[in-house]
C-alpha cells in the first residue's frame, strides 16, 4: 500500500510543496452568489483552509497557491460557483514520500 493512505493530513501537509502557477487555477465566479450560501461550506471543507469569508468586504477570499488539489471545493459548493482546473503541467502541488 502507498505510503499516501498512512499518513495524517498534517502529515501530508508537511510532506508536500508547490510550484507556483502565476495563472490561479481556482476562481470564485460570482460573490453575489457568496453572499447568499450560508453555510459556506468551502470554508469548512477545504483541508488547508484557502477560503475565509471576509465580513467587512462580505467576500469571500481565496487563496489558489496552497491548494492540495484535492477537488473537494468545487464538490461541496452547493451553487457551483467555484471554478476550478488543474494548474499548468509541472505547477501546483507536489508530493514527497520516502
Ligand atoms: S460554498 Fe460556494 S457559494 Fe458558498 S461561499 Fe463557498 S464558494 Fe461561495
Ligand atoms: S481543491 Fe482542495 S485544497 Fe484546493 S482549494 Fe479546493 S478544497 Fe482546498
Amino acid at each position: 500500500m502507498s505510503k499516501l493512505f498512512n499518513l495524517s493530513i498534517e502529515d501530508k501537509l508537511a510532506t508536500t510543496h508547490f510550484e507556483i502557477d502565476s495563472k490561479p487555477h481556482i476562481w470564485i465566479k460570482d460573490q453575489e452568489i457568496c453572499r447568499k450560501c450560508n453555510e459556506k461550506p468551502c470554508q469548512i471543507g477545504c483541508p488547508a483552509k484557502l477560503y475565509e469569508w471576509n465580513e467587512d468586504s462580505r467576500e469571500m477570499m481565496y487563496n489558489y497557491e496552497g491548494c492540495l488539489e484535492c477537488g473537494t471545493c468545487l464538490l461541496i459548493c452547493p451553487y457551483e460557483n467555484i471554478h476550478w482546473d488543474y494548474p499548468a503541467g509541472g505547477k501546483g502541488v507536489v508530493y514527497r514520500f520516502g
